[in-house]
């Protein structure tokens, strides 16, 4: 049986919480010993869910955010879940260059992003209700860097 590790947060939408997420997934799949690849790719998806949170789904106002972490063996998924506006047409939001908010200088390429950075991606929303997002990627098992990123964020 793999062994399951698992951790949730809550944050609220300010935007340094962008840099807050990114940390907490960081720390948290050092004991899978990723590639500064694979990590960057972590970090960048996780980032672009955060950020969509607190600007489509709260529309930057107040809201709380939770992010849920967990590792199965090799792989690691996270979700980012949100109370806020939702989303009408998930398939539509999902195409590459779609935005609802082009006065604000979103290119629309968030989702595309994450959809190039994880293996799997997927979206559940109800207007009005929320939106949570679910990632996951498998993390090679003989990292370049086997044991440099534990001890990097101190856990061993
Ligand atoms: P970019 O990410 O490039 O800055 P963007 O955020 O508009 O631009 P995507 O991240 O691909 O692009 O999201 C596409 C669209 O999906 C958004 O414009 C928004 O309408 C909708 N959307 C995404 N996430 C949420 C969310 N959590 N709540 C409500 N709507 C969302
Ligand atoms: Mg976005």
């Amino acid at each position: 049986m793999d062994k399951v590790y698992e951790a949730a947060v809550e944050f609220g939408t300010e935007a340094e919480n962008e840099g807050f997420a990114r940390m907490i997934v960081a720390g948290f799949i050092a004991r899978l010993n990723p590639t500064l690849e694979e990590l960057s790719d972590i970090r960048t998806a996780v980032s672009e869910a955060v950020t969509n949170s607190i600007i489509h789904g709260y529309c930057m106002k107040e809201g709380t955010i939770r992010m849920v972490c967990r590792i199965t063996g090799n792989e690691f998924e996270v979700t980012v879940e949100d109370r806020g506006v939702g989303i009408e047409n998930i398939k539509k939001a999902m195409e590459p260059l779609y935005t609802t908010k082009p006065e604000l200088e979103r290119s629309g390429m968030g989702f595309a992003f994450m959809e190039a950075f994880m293996d799997k991606v997927s979206v559940e929303s109800t207007p009005g209700e929320g939106t949570t997002v679910r990632m996951s990627k498998k993390i090679a098992k003989e990292a370049a860097l086997s044991g440099q990123m534990e001890r990097a964020v101190g856990f061993d």
